[in-house]
C-alpha cells in the first residue's frame, strides 16, 4: 500500500548517526558532534530582533508565493554586490530552506530517464532527489589529489542526449573545497543547464567562491540562510531561475508550500543587510577550528590531499584504518563517543573516508580529537 518511491528512498545516513548519538545522550552519555553540518552558533541578534519586531507587527501571514518582494530585492542586491551580476527580483523564489528549493528545481526539470551529472562524492541527498523524480544521477569521479574538484573534460564525456543538468556545489559538502573559476566557466559553457548549490557561499577562508551567474544566466542557483547566518532551524532558502522556469516553479510552490514563513523572511532581510560583522566573526572562528583540525587529523593518520578552504568540512581519508566507512563511523560513535559522517553517505568514491564537521566549538573539537586518538591507538596498534 506504500508507494515504492517512499519505500526505496535511502536514509540520509548523517541524520541516522545524529539520531543514534541523541539516543546515547538520552542514556546520559556525552557525545562530541562532528557529524552534523549545522552551525553551533546562535542566530545573530540583529536577525532575531528583526524577526521579533516582524512578529509583533503582525507579519504572521502567507506572503507572495515567490516570497516578499523586499527580500527578493535584498537577494538581488546581494548578488549584485558580491558577484556583480544582475538578478531581477522576479526571478527569485523564496522557499522553506534550500532542500525544498532542490525539490522544486528537479521537479521542474526532470522527465523520467533524464540525466543529471554530478560529482562523486556529492551532498548525500542530491541523487535521492533526482531518483525521486525518476531521473538518473550520472556520477563523475573527483579525486582527493585534485582537491575533489570537478574536471570539465570528465563531465563532457558524461553528457548524453538525455542530460538535463549538471550540478555543482562550491564550496562543497562533503569536501570543503572550491571549484576554480575557469572550470566553472567551462561547465557553464557546455550546454546543459547548470544547477549551482551556493549554500556555503561566504564560508570561504582562502581564495574566492564564484556564482554560476558570473558565467551564464541559463542556470539555476540554489542558496539559503542555514549555514552562513546560522539559521538552520528557520528553514529559509531560495532559487534564482531562468525566466522560463519562474512560472512553473511558482505554481508548484503555490500548490505544495503556499509560501515561506512571513516573519522569517523579514529576518532574512536583516541577515542580508545587517549581519556582515556577525558573519565575519563566525568565519574567523571557523577558520581557527579548521587550522587546528587539519593538522590534527593528519597527525592521527588520516589523509588530506588538498587542504579544504570552504564550508565547515574536512573529508579525511581513513582507508588506513578501514575500507568500510559506515561500520567505522558507528564504531567510533559507540566506542569513542564522537559522531562523524561516513564517506559512503556521499557516494561510492568517498568509501573509506570520514567527514568531520568543524561546526562545533574548538573545545569540543579538541575533546573529540583526544577521544579519537585514544580509540585509534587501542584499535590500530
Ligand atoms: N545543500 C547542501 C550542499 C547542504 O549541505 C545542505 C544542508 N546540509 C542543504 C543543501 C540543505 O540545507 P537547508 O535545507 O537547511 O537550506
Amino acid at each position: 500500500m506504500i508507494a515504492s518511491r517512499a519505500l526505496t528512498i535511502p536514509p540520509f545516513i548523517v541524520m541516522d548517526v545524529l539520531e543514534r548519538a541523541k539516543n546515547m545522550e538520552r542514556q546520559g552519555l556525552d557525545v562530541v558532534h562532528l557529524e552534523v553540518g549545522e552551525p553551533d552558533f546562535d542566530t545573530p541578534s540583529c536577525i532575531l530582533d528583526a524577526a521579533m519586531e516582524a512578529m509583533r507587527a503582525g507579519k504572521t501571514h502567507y506572503t507572495h508565493s515567490q516570497g516578499l518582494y523586499e527580500l527578493r530585492e535584498a537577494i538581488s542586491e546581494h548578488y549584485k554586490e558580491r558577484y556583480g551580476v544582475e538578478v531581477d527580483p522576479d526571478r527569485v523564489v523564496v522557499t522553506a530552506g534550500t532542500s525544498p528549493a532542490l525539490l522544486l528545481a528537479f521537479a521542474a526539470l526532470l522527465e523520467p530517464g533524464d540525466e543529471v551529472v554530478l560529482s562523486n562524492p556529492h551532498y548525500a541527498c542530491y541523487p535521492h532527489f533526482i531518483r525521486f523524480f525518476s531521473g538518473k544521477p550520472v556520477f563523475v569521479d573527483v579525486e582527493e589529489q585534485d582537491g575533489f574538484q570537478l574536471q570539465p573534460e570528465r563531465i563532457l564525456q558524461s553528457i548524453t542526449s538525455r542530460t538535463k543538468a549538471v550540478l555543482v556545489n562550491s564550496p562543497s559538502n562533503p569536501t570543503g573545497n572550491l571549484l576554480d573559476a575557469h572550470r566553472m566557466e567551462a561547465i557553464a559553457q557546455m550546454g546543459p543547464t547548470v544547477i549551482s548549490d551556493e549554500i556555503y557561499h561566504g564560508l570561504v577562508y582562502s581564495g574566492r567562491e564564484h556564482s554560476i551567474l558570473e558565467f551564464t544566466d541559463q542556470a539555476i542557483v540554489l542558496n539559503g540562510f542555514s549555514k552562513l547566518y546560522a539559521m538552520t532551524g528557520w528553514r529559509l532558502g531560495y532559487l534564482i531561475l531562468p525566466n522560463e522556469l519562474v512560472r512553473p516553479v511558482q505554481k508548484m510552490h503555490q500548490n505544495f508550500f503556499i509560501s515561506a514563513n512571513d516573519f522569517g523572511q523579514w529576518a532574512a532581510i536583516a541577515a542580508l543587510r545587517h549581519a556582515h560583522q556577525d558573519v565575519a566573526s563566525m568565519r574567523r572562528v571557523y577558520d581557527q577550528r579548521r587550522r587546528y583540525l587539519i593538522p590534527k587529523l593528519r597527525e592521527l593518520g588520516f589523509g588530506i590531499g588538498v587542504e579544504p578552504t570552504g564550508a565547515f568540512y574536512v573529508l579525511a581519508n581513513a582507508r588506513g584504518f578501514s575500507q568500510n566507512s559506515y561500520e567505522l563511523a558507528f564504531d567510533i560513535l559507540e566506542n569513542a563517543r564522537v559522531g562523524v559522517a561516513p564517506g559512503i553517505d556521499f557516494g561510492t568514491n568517498a568509501e573509506g573516508y570520514l567527514r568531520f564537521s568543524y561546526a562545533a566549538s574548538l573545545d569540543r573539537i579538541q575533546e573529540g580529537m583526544e577521544r579519537l586518538g585514544r580509540y585509534l591507538a587501542e584499535r590500530f596498534v
